[in-house]
Order: C-alpha cells, then structure tokens, then sequence
C-alpha cells in the first residue's frame, strides 16, 4: 500500500485548534501521514494568544533536514512563520531539497488577535516563499496586506489582488472570501494566471471558527500528496473545511475550533 506523507512547517497552537494541531488532525483524517517541522511555539485557547516563543532558525532547519532525507514528503504546507529569518531558512529547505507541492498559508494575525508573523517579514515572504508556492491561500485581510491595499471587500477587488499575487510568482492564487459581509455563500476565488474559478459552499453561521485557514490549507496539501491536481485538491478541501465549521466545537470561552471530524457526518 502506498502511504502519502505531508510536511507542515508551522507553528503549534497548545489549544489545539489552529496550527500544526489542526494541520496533523486533517491529514490524518484524510488519510495522509503527518509530519511536522515546529517554527514556534504558541501558548494560546480559544480566548487569545498568550505567548510566542519562536524556534532558532538551526532548530528549524534541523526538523526539515531530518524529515526531508528520510520521509521526503508528496506535498507541503507554511502556516505561521513568524520571522523573515524563518521564512529563508524555510525557502531554502525547500529549495535544496526539491519539495514540490507547496501550499502557502501567509498567516499574520490570529482571530484573537495575537500576532504571527513580524511586520518586517512581509517582503521575505514575497520575495523568497511565495515564488515556490503551488498555490498561495490569503485571507481577504491577508491578501489587502500582501497587495498593499485598505481593504478588499467585493469581488471584483478579489480579483486584482489575486492578479497582483500571481505577479509576485506563486502558480496559483486561492483568496479566501470568508469575510465578505453580505453573501450568502462563502465563496473564495482561485486564480491561475489566465482564469478566475469560484470555490463555493454555503456559509454557515458561527463564531466556532478557529483554526479555519490552517485546516483549509492542510487539506488542500494533504489532497495534493494523494496525487490530485490543485483544482480537485481545493475543491474537495473546501468541501472538507466546510464540514468541519459546520460541526464546529463550543469548547472554552471564546472561539471555539473547527471539528477536523466533521466531513464523517456529512456523507
Ligand atoms: N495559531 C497558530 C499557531 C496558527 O498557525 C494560526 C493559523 O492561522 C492561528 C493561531 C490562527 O488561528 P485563527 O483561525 O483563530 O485565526
């Protein structure tokens, strides 16, 4: 039996809803093996971030080193990254060990507030990581940071910033429009440098939404380890995701997390 094997390069949520908890939990959900290289550790539950304590850059280097000679994974995922200095030891990784199948999450702020990623990090980002990105997976204030604008809040300003994200060199560029205020649907936009595709599921109705980037582009990585191409990949993540806020958990006081479970009740 072949076993598919996905690398996540993130950062570790202690409440387990975010980072490479909820990363480790969709892959083995969709039957891929997980495997993880931890940037930072984060003490955080559903009410906010407490702490970071960033990785040194050898420690990072180490864990891609060890899992890339031995395990060499089909697919690979960045969620938080925290630092420039992260990022380009983390691009180069991917570079000298040939790492094909890179989703990139460019996590900045969580829902609570706590920051992710350093505001002098954005340009390491462009410039180093999202060139090798197979697809790109901002958050529409994500994607207004990237771009450089106040704010996106229609389609047609999805669109130009997928544009302009594709121009900085990932192949394909999946905005997230979850936070658009008045549709009905949750609709995010995939770009491939010639064509706009809408990725839709209806929107469902909660504050139980922790964890939700990192669970979208985990799935995406673990769909494209078992071989898909990025459009049946996205597709069957988003249908995986939407499940999962679906079935999210009312636990702790704040925003509780997505069910990485949830996609067993729905078939
Ligand atoms: N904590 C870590 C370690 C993460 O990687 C992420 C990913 O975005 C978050 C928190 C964000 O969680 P939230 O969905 O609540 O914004």
């Amino acid at each position: 039996m072949k076993v598919f094997k996905a690398l996540t390069i993130a950062g570790s949520d202690s409440g387990g809803g975010a980072g490479i908890q909820a990363d480790l939990k969709t892959f083995q959900e969709l039957d891929v093996f997980g495997m993880s290289a931890i940037v930072a550790l984060t003490s955080q539950n559903t009410l906010g971030v407490h702490d970071v304590f960033p990785q040194s850059v050898e420690a990072v280097v180490s864990q891609i080193e060890a899992v890339a000679t031995d395990l060499k994974p089909e697919a690979v995922k960045t969620g938080m990254l925290f630092s420039s200095d992260i990022i380009e030891v983390v691009a180069e990784q991917i570079k000298n060990h040939e790492l094909d199948n890179l989703v990139v999450d460019p996590v900045m702020i969580a829902k609570g507030g706590g920051q992710l990623l350093q505001d002098d990090a954005i340009d390491s980002l462009v410039k180093s990581l999202i060139p090798k990105a197979t697809v790109i997976t901002p958050n529409l204030p994500e994607a207004a940071r990237l771009t450089e604008v106040e704010s996106i809040e229609t389609i047609s300003e999805m669109k130009k910033a997928a544009k302009r994200i594709h121009e900085f060199g990932a192949k394909h560029v999946l905005i997230k429009g979850g936070h658009l205020s008045s549709d009905q649907k949750a609709i995010d936009l995939l770009y491939d440098g010639f064509t706009y595709y809408s990725v839709s599921a209806e929107r469902i109705d909660t504050k139980h939404t922790h964890g939700t980037g990192c669970t979208y582009s985990a799935a995406i990585a673990a769909e494209l380890a078992k071989g898909h191409g990025l459009h049946k990949a996205v597709n069957k993540a988003k249908h995986y995701i939407t499940c999962a806020i679906k079935h999210s958990l009312p636990i702790g006081s704040g925003i509780g997390p997505t069910s990485h479970r949830g996609h067993r009740l729905e078939v």
